[in-house]
């Protein structure tokens, strides 16, 4: 509507067209940070008033309250990112806030420089942050798919205490070396491709390309059980390439 109407907002701003705010995910946000973004602006429809009965605008709310304590968790200011109802026949609001985003930005001026905080640490900081969102959507799944009566019981959803906890309990997998029968499946399963291994070869967990999602964990079957999940106390490091062969009692014969 803004655009039909020759309405003028800031010029500093992009547009990335999506069905609907429930498709903005936390991975998106915290890139677009990475990428050296100054802010980032969500609009979408009012609560209550989704085309879809996802009502994924209500996900897009507690994503934007998560994310929002998550960037204060590395230093970065939350008004950053703003989230704002605003429908596409609503074009002059749609206007005055981008135009009053584009003002707040311009005021706290380019990213990681106005917090102090280093270009490589800050990369380095949300990268890891994004190396973790399977594990902090599985962590906050409840909370990320509630949907509350209104926005004010939104205040305070998420504390920072709560995030603290979120990032000192980051669980570590870890393969038993000693019950690993090779089967292949947690190495099939995995999303990112962390796990090294072969036939008659014990699996390992390449831990820096590992994102804590627990695939493994749940997909090694029980009666092997080899796949540990380690919080507070460092990983073992993994067996060497040349002890990893597994001799099967038959073939010894
Ligand atoms: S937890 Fe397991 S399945 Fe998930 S990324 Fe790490 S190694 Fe792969
Ligand atoms: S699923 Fe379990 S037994 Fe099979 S390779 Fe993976 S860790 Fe080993």
């Amino acid at each position: 509507m803004a655009g039909v109407s020759r309405l003028q907002y800031t010029t500093e701003a992009r547009l990335i067209r999506v069905m609907c705010t429930g498709r903005v995910d936390l991975s998106f946000v915290l890139r677009a940070f990475s990428n050296g973004i100054d802010g980032v602006f969500i609009g979408g429809c009012h609560l209550g008033e989704c085309n879809y009965v996802t009502a994924g605008n209500y996900s897009a709310l507690s994503m934007v309250l998560l994310c929002k304590r998550l960037l204060e968790h590395i230093g970065v200011n939350p008004e950053r990112l703003r989230l704002e109802w605003c429908s596409s026949g609503e074009g002059i609001l749609f206007t005055k806030v981008m135009n009053e985003f584009g003002k707040k930005m311009k005021e706290l001026g380019p990213l990681g420089k106005a917090e102090g905080i280093d270009e490589d640490e800050l990369r380095s900081k949300l990268e890891e942050v994004t190396k973790l969102v399977p594990y902090i959507k599985i962590a906050k799944r409840e909370k990320l798919g509630s949907r509350l009566e209104n926005e004010e019981e939104y205040d305070g959803f998420y504390t920072s205490d709560e995030i603290e906890e979120l990032f000192r309990e980051v669980p570590s997998y870890y393969i038993d070396p000693e019950k690993c029968q090779a089967c292949g499946i947690c190495l099939r399963r995995c999303p990112v491709e962390a796990i090294l291994g072969d036939k008659n070869q014990i699996h390992v967990i390449d831990q820096g390309k590992c994102i804590k999602c627990g695939t493994c964990f749940e997909a090694c079957p029980p009666r092997f059980g080899a796949v540990r999940q380690i919080s507070g106390e460092p990983v073992p490091p993994p067996i060497p390439e040349e002890e990893r062969m597994i001799v099967r009692k038959s073939k010894e014969k």
